[in-house]
């Protein structure tokens, strides 16, 4: 039993090894990745409940590694928030995103689909944020209606400086603002009172227990209270992760907004939105 455990330390600490170097390469490769425009955007359809029309996008930040293919963000945000490289490459995405958020303007006016961001606290604490958010909009020619940033309920927390004052310059700019994974942080609606909040978007891990037999009644209506509560202040509902018919009806009957998930689309190039944008009705 000894020697096994000693292997078992051993095999661990090999694997650890390798995560510590695959790691430390990830983010040593980064800036240069940024360079190299090895980094792209994906965009996540947003759908109306109600008639299922499109009315926005999420931008989803993606990296083609030359030698470990295609990666997710959830393979290299973290990474690029301890290093700092979040505030540049989150820069860069905004770019993009206002940059293609500016093209279907040009092409589909009306039926362009809001562009939404996401934001990481370090990005929101830089002193000089919402001076290049006002710069990126201007050097796109685009009106600041046509974009919406999300930002967690723990990035808000964590933002160095004054995200109350942060957010306020934004929304008086004309920017949207909508809170992440609402659900998973704080979760406290009241200061969202306080906040120059335009939208909630709800945290998918919801939707597990919104559904069928399995329905876990305990989920069904804190996702209920919490749509109920956001009309109250205005706010407009997001459901995140709607894989199933069953999850988009019972979301409709329960007065949210607006959905994304897999059921209406996957994150794609921005040619797939295109379809959609012109699909006769
Ligand atoms: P998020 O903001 O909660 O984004 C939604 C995530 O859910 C995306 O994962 C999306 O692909 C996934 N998703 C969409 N529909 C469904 C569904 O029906 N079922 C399931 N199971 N998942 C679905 P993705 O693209 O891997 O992004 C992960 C996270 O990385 C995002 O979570 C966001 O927090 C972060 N992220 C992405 N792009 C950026 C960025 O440009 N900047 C920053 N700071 N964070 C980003
Ligand atoms: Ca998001
Ligand atoms: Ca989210």
């Amino acid at each position: 039993a000894k020697a096994d455990g000693k292997n078992t330390w051993a095999v661990y600490d090999r694997e650890r090894n390798a995560r510590e170097v695959a790691r430390f390469s990830l983010s040593a490769r980064m800036p240069a990745a940024l360079e190299r425009e090895e980094f792209y955007v994906d965009y996540q359809p947003l759908v109306r409940l109600v008639d299922r029309a499109l009315i926005g996008v999420e931008a989803l930040v993606r990296w083609e590694h030359p030698e470990y293919g295609r990666l997710g963000p959830d393979q290299f945000i973290g990474l690029a928030e301890e290093t700092g490289l979040i505030v540049p490459l989150g820069k860069w995405v905004l770019r993009k995103a206002c940059g293609q958020a500016k093209r279907w303007l040009d092409r589909f006016g009306d039926k362009a689909p809001l562009v939404s961001v996401n934001l990481s606290a370090r990005q929101a604490g830089e002193p000089t944020f919402v001076s290049d958010v006002a710069m990126i909009l201007d050097a796109a020619d685009l009106p600041a209606e046509r974009i919406q940033l999300e930002l967690t309920e723990t990035a808000i927390m964590a933002t160095t400086g004054a995200p109350l004052e942060v957010l306020r310059s934004l929304a008086a700019m004309g920017v949207r603002i909508a809170i992440d994974d609402f659900g998973t942080g704080y979760s406290n609606l009241t200061y969202l009172r306080h906040l120059p909040v335009h939208g909630l978007k709800l945290a998918g891990s919801f939707m597990h227990g919104m559904q069928g037999r399995d329905a876990d009644p305990v989920d069904t209506r804190l996702v209920d209270t919490v749509v109920g509560l956001a009309r109250v202040l205005g706010l407009e509902v997001t459901a995140e992760g709607v894989e199933t018919e069953a999850q988009a009806r019972r979301l409709l009957e329960i007065g949210c907004d607006v959905a994304q998930g897999w059921l209406f689309a996957r994150p794609g190039p921005p040619e797939e939105v295109d379809r959609l944008i012109t699909r006769p009705e």
